[in-house]
């Protein structure tokens, strides 16, 4: 008797056959996720499936042109036949698209991830809807030629931007980058139009998307309560429970840029409200604290003015210079602040600030501790493990953005069931 048949004997609450058989199918595919080639025997003792169940999976898929054979590998040390070793055939690709305020980079990858090309071009999202899209078009298609890519070779593209996005209904809601474009901008169908039908279009926010690849990085992100925090134009997070990206009926989980810091402050936000987070700690903001009370000649701060860059400040700070450290101080009074609020309502195990602040030195992460040190719940003064990524953030959005066109594949239902 067969496994299948056992199971369809143990009554109508079991699964079905036909749904273990997809359970099955699933599990084998999903060693091949990220390019990794396989022996039915490995497989075997990765998922505990018995070998001739994957053997007929992997049937399945190379019959279907999704998996191809890759000749003998090595035998065991106790000599023997060769194995034979399979790898994944789909050869369409995914294009990442970040849609920045300004500037533009369009990622090319293998389905399971392997780099195949980048093109960047400038961008200004305060210009018209019409003619952002219009531009994207002509460079995606310049781009696609070069490559020699045809629509049939895409699988899919997924756009990155700045501002709320629903990825359900690949609406953009509303960014304060581009005010003048309205609300509930269907972005996802401009998209589409310019790639054609085929391919599966995907869009979301910047900061869930960079946040996403944390998720690839570290087997440690997938399980439990993650926070990433994206630092670049704009400030915002991407909450992550189990590896389930949370969001929210207005898409607005993660916003925590226009979390409200100190209502009292007098620059106003492009969100209509005084006091954002993201204000209180932008570039922008301590130049200006830098105008009002110069660094001394001695300085690294000395007359930076407009080449003020976070690295340079945090290194700064680190070497122990007064103005330096008190404009880090700034940050880490923010900061703490803001993460405070966040483990009030999120209580996340693990904080991955991204980005510019991925770039804070050991100073910036004492003095943010401090701040936060004094909250009585948290058990020994801390509240979760706070991490420091300095990958470039473009790389970490192609990273997450080809991630989510990964999970669509290996997540489709149809390619698991019988034609
Ligand atoms: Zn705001």
């Amino acid at each position: 008797m067969t496994n299948e048949q056992s199971i369809r004997q143990d009554g109508p609450s079991a699964a079905l056959p036909v749904d273990l058989k997809h359970e099955n199918r699933k599990k084998v595919l999903s060693a091949f996720r990220y390019g990794e080639e396989c022996t039915v025997a490995d497989i075997s003792n990765q998922t505990g499936i018995s070998r001739l169940t994957v053997m007929r999976a992997i049937q399945f898929f190379v019959s279907r042109g999704i998996l191809r054979s890759v000749g003998l590998g090595e035998s065991s040390n106790m000599g023997g036949k060769k194995p034979e070793r399979f790898a994944f055939a789909d050869d369409r690709l995914t294009m990442c698209i970040a849609m920045w305020p300004l500037s533009t980079r369009l990622s090319l990858r293998t389905i399971t991830g392997q780099p195949v090309a980048e093109m960047d071009f400038a961008s200004d999202l305060r210009r018209p809807l019409r003619d952002v899209f219009a531009d994207m078009e002509t460079n995606i298609n310049r781009f696609l030629r070069q490559q020699e890519i045809g629509e049939s070779k895409l699988y899919g593209v997924m756009l990155s931007t700045a501002g709320t996005v629903d990825t359900d209904s690949g609406i953009l809601r509303f960014s304060v980058h581009s005010p003048e474009w309205g609300d509930e901008i269907p972005i996802r169908d401009y998209l589409q139009k310019i790639v054609g039908e085929r391919p599966v279009v995907l869009v979301e926010n910047a900061g869930k998307t960079a946040g996403r690849a944390v998720l690839h990085q570290d087997e440690h992100c997938r399980t439990g309560r993650v926070l990433t925090i994206f630092s670049a134009w704009g400030l915002s997070s991407c909450m992550i429970e189990d590896g389930r990206i949370l969001s929210g009926p207005l898409s607005l989980v993660g916003e925590i840029g226009h979390m409200s810091i100190d209502s009292r402050d007098e620059e106003l936000c492009g969100c209509g409200r005084h006091g954002c987070l993201e204000r209180l700690v932008s570039r922008r903001r301590l130049i200006r604290m830098l105008e009002k009370e110069p660094a001394p000649a001695d300085s690294p701060l000395y007359n930076i003015g407009e080449k003020l860059s976070f690295p340079l400040l945090f290194e700064a700070a680190q070497n122990g210079d007064r103005r330096a450290r008190e404009l880090t101080d700034h940050l880490a009074r923010y900061y703490g602040d803001a993460l405070h609020n966040v483990a009030v309502v999120y209580n996340p195990d693990q904080v991955i600030f991204q980005g510019l602040v991925g770039h804070a030195c050991a100073y910036f992460d004492q003095q943010l501790k401090a701040r936060m040190k004094n909250f009585r719940y948290f058990p020994g003064g801390e509240a979760f493990q706070i991490r420091y990524d300095k990958t470039d953030l473009l790389s970490l959005n192609a990273t997450g953005g080809w991630y989510m066109l990964n999970e669509h594949y290996f997540h489709d239902p149809l390619l698991y069931q019988d034609v």
